[in-house]
């Protein structure tokens, strides 16, 4: 009798089949922890955990092989990825998931690119092989030129304005888009020269670059998800071509996932996929002055006067913005709120959609300060609640509290839903200067004779209040 060789067991196709059935397990079950920020990093722990076993798992599918480089490529991808990401800032989250999105489509148009080489430009392949592979091919290339783009605007290595060729654009475009499908169609077709994959993969590039050129940087959040699910689609493309159901499954959680991101993020600022695909908005900001267009008069007021203020107040609702997660002054506006609190005073936080810079940021940064969830209300909530409330509190908070959304149809954020902070008694908002947000508009709140404006660095001026607090 002949044993098996004790490797047997763990090559067998069923064995890596349930290997991969328990990564997708602790994928989705790591997903549904990321619901909310205080289940958020066992959630992404667990989907790590995942992301080993199916790496486990594909290093045991016979004929593996090339051990040397897998090793190389591991110790690489260690070494650059875990200290970027430990010491990424929160607020450069955005430009930081852009890169590792790229790396994703950029491995993805990679394998397409070996596998032609590999396969003779696919001359023995069937089409339910090269169609997918191709489609990765050209997404991939996509997203991994317009991810490092996008990326270029966020670090501000590039300028963040939209950069076009005007009119021209869409039929640049086009013809891009044209060139890379006529490519594919010639590989499909049995042509098996390398021009072939090479006019594929660059015209995609090319389109992938300027798709994501004239975009403003305002926009650049809601791309980078785009991209994002574009990546998971090339994935599970691949997957598809090589026959790999991880690929498969793991690429469209991320196609699936990213798409229904992008459409939250374009909801809650009223906007169209494909009006900020087509570009032009946001990014150019002008400094606008309080002798500006509105032509009205900004009123100054002291840490002393906000903390009288709303030391006298039966409700403060605290409006966190971007500014807020710059400053990192979490914590110290969770000291403010314990102060108010020990005076009798309610407070509770307003939560918009799009406040900072990725979708949840501010339940992040108020969760890491401990900030008791109930007092954090989102938009349709607390709008309600601004009329009953002595002084609204805005924290580096800008566009999201602007009136024009609501008043002025000519203005880019027309339709957007805002915090309606202008309904309070009174509004004190904390910032450095009077320059704009993100989109690069005036705020007319900030000339609203109800409006007093405590200018410098949120988390100084949060302390400052705090110590006045303290005194009374
Ligand atoms: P904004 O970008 O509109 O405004 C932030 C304000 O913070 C600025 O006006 C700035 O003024 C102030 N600020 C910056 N640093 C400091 C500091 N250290 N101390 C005090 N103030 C500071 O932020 P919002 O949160 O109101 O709006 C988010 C914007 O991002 C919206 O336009 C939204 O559409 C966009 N966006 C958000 C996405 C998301 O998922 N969250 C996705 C896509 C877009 P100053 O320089 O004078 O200090």
């Amino acid at each position: 009798m002949t044993l098996a060789p004790a490797t047997a067991f763990y090559q067998d196709a069923n064995f890596v089949a349930i290997l991969y059935i328990v990564a997708f397990s602790l994928f989705i079950y790591g997903l549904s922890g990321l619901t909310g920020p205080r289940t958020a990093v066992r959630g992404n722990r667990i989907a790590a955990v995942g992301m080993a076993v199916a790496l486990l798992a594909t290093f045991l599918i016979e004929g593996m092989g090339n051990w040397v480089l897998i090793a190389v490529g591991l110790a690489i991808g260690t070494v650059l990825g875990v200290p970027s990401a430990r010491q990424v800032k929160m607020t450069a989250i955005p430009q930081m998931v852009a890169l590792f999105n790229g790396v994703g489509g950029g491995a993805v148009a990679l394998i397409a690119w070996a596998e032609f080489n590999e396969t003779g430009g696919y001359a023995e392949e069937p089409l339910t092989f090269v169609i997918p592979s191709l489609f990765a091919a050209i997404i991939g290339s996509i997203s991994f030129w317009g991810s490092n783009i996008a990326f270029g605007k966020l670090q501000e290595i590039l300028p963040g304005r939209p950069i076009g060729a005007g009119r021209l654009q869409q039929p640049i475009n086009l013809v891009l888009l044209l060139v890379a499908v006529a490519a594919a169609v010639a590989i499909a077709a049995g042509q098996t020269s390398g021009i072939y994959i090479a006019a594929v993969l660059i015209a995609a590039g090319l389109l992938g670059i300027f798709v994501v050129l004239p975009i403003g940087g305002a926009d650049m959040p809601v791309v980078i998800s785009l991209l994002n699910a574009f990546t998971g689609l090339s994935a599970a493309a691949t997957g598809l071509a090589l026959d790999n159901t991880a690929l498969i499954v793991a690429g469209m959680i991320v196609g699936a996932s990213g798409t229904i991101l992008t459409r939250l993020m374009a909801e809650a600022m009223n906007r169209s996929i494909p009006s900020i695909v087509a570009g032009g908005f946001g990014g150019g900001a002008e400094v606008a002055g309080p002798g500006g267009e509105e032509g009205g008069t900004v009123r100054a007021t002291s840490a002393a006067d906000a903390a009288i203020q709303m030391a006298y107040a039966r409700q403060v609702v605290i409006v966190p913005g971007y500014g807020m997660a710059v400053a990192q002054a979490q914590h110290t506006v969770r000291e403010m709120a314990d102060e108010l609190e020990k005076r009798g005073v309610e407070v509770k936080y307003a939560i918009h959609p799009v406040a900072g810079r990725m979708p949840g940021h501010m339940n992040v940064l108020l969760a890491e300060a401990d900030v008791p969830y109930e007092q954090l209300k989102e938009m349709d909530e607390i709008n309600g609640d601004f009329p009953r409330t002595q002084v609204a509190l805005v924290i580096g908070a800008n566009d999201v509290t602007n009136p024009a959304a609501n008043t002025n149809p000519d203005s880019p954020i027309y339709g957007m839903p805002i915090l309606n902070v202008n309904e309070s008694e009174s509004v004190i908002v904390l910032k450095r200067s009077m320059n704009p947000g993100f989109a690069g508009i005036e705020n007319e709140l900030y000339f609203d004779p109800k409006t007093s404006m405590l200018f410098g660095d949120a988390k100084e001026s949060v302390a400052d209040i705090v110590s006045e607090l303290a005194a009374l």
